[in-house]
């Protein structure tokens, strides 16, 4: 009889599933969610824009519509086209498998998003992670020697970098872009509406750049919405790795209602910016806190012991993320998702107790 260990490739095996903590019960502030529900009258004319949605009817592969509403409200750039994927997580996924050739690798500095690593060795890309210095800046000598070296299909840069929350310097981007002359590079923004600064205007100014974005910091999460702008010779090629149906129909109304709506949602980021200050401010103060400057709806912060400040916010039932062994810099570090005020406001509580 056959196992599954007979089967499935040994480093899947040795995987665990990505792991997402129960927080019935929980403030949860541990993965970059929006808290504020869509306002009730809103949720009522959306109920009524989706009772009209065709379910029996596969969803529209290239949603015209769509793309020329989410072209216009997001400024994609007259000479980009547009790519969707069921959250940004499955552009990841599509990037990698697309440039999936024996040898090629992917390349992006550590810390940072975890997807890229994921990916790529899903689809057996071998991963470069070039760190960051211990400011999180980028360390721009050693990311172009890696690029020399490693000559990666792909260089990722999250723009602002999760989970370390700041804005790598925009010189150094363009640095790293004209060095990587034989690579894509995927401007990750899945932060943009808390970082107010973009690479969106430029998206179809090189002929190595592609920016990435997502609905999900926006408010979205639940609706797995991503979106890739980029030179239609690039998206062409990608687009013939992606699931022909991958975007469901409830997802495309959903997100071609709200976009008629954008502003609400910019109101809510907006509100979560001012918290993000208040929160940063307020953290600081507390004894042996360290705050890092962030461009994200979340806080990177250093504290005395990483797991004892978990521990007891959880005790206090409050989830953050203890990020602090996920690498070295990031020792004793935990990300803080900016909530509402009332939120925050639990969580400052909480972390008077752990800090004290
Ligand atoms: C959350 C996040 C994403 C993934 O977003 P989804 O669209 O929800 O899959 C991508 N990149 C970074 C840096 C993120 O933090």
């Amino acid at each position: 009889m056959t196992t599954p260990q007979d089967i499935i490739r040994r480093d899947v095996l040795a995987m665990t599933s990505y792991p997402v903590p129960d927080a019935s019960g929980y403030v949860k502030l541990d993965a970059m969610e929006n808290p504020f529900p869509l306002p009730a009258p809103l949720a009522a004319q959306l109920a009524e824009h989706l009772a009209g949605v065709a379910l029996n009817r596969y969803p529209a592969p290239r949603p015209g519509e769509l793309l020329d509403k989410l072209k216009r409200v997001m400024h994609v750039p007259a000479n980009c086209d547009v790519l969707l994927g069921n959250g940004s997580d499955e552009i990841i996924s599509m990037i990698a498998v697309a440039c999936a050739q024996p040898g090629a690798k992917i390349l992006a500095p550590v810390p940072g998003f975890v997807m890229y690593q994921v990916y790529a060795q899903l689809a057996n890309l071998e991963f470069v992670g070039v760190p960051l210095n211990a400011d999180f800046t980028l360390d721009t000598g050693a990311m172009l020697d890696a690029i020399d070296k490693h000559q990666p299909a792909v260089v990722y840069l999250a723009y602002p970098n999760n989970p370390t929350g700041n804005l790598f310097d925009e010189n150094d981007i363009e640095r790293i872009i004209a060095a990587a002359t034989r690579s894509l590079v995927v401007i990750d923004e899945a932060y943009q509406p808390f970082a107010e600064r973009s690479w969106m205007p430029r998206a179809g100014d090189f002929d190595n750049v592609v920016v990435m974005r997502t609905v999900s910091k926006l408010g979205l999460a639940g609706i797995r919405l991503g979106y890739l702008a980029g030179r239609p010779a690039w998206l062409t090629e990608l687009d013939k790795v992606r699931p022909p149906y991958n975007v469901n129909v409830l997802t495309q109304a959903t997100a071609d209602f709200l976009l008629d709506h954008i502003d609400m949602l910019d109101a809510q980021a907006a509100q979560l910016r001012a918290q993000r200050a208040r929160l940063a401010q307020e953290v600081a103060a507390l004894p042996g806190a360290e705050v890092f400057p962030s461009a994200g709806n979340f806080l990177l912060v250093r504290v005395p012991d990483a797991s004892a400040t978990f521990e007891t916010l959880l005790g206090a039932r409050v989830l953050i993320k203890n990020v602090s062994k996920m690498h070295p810099l990031l020792a004793n570090c935990v990300r803080l998702t900016v909530g509402s005020a009332e939120e925050n406001t639990q969580l400052l509580a909480a972390l008077k107790l752990a800090l004290h």
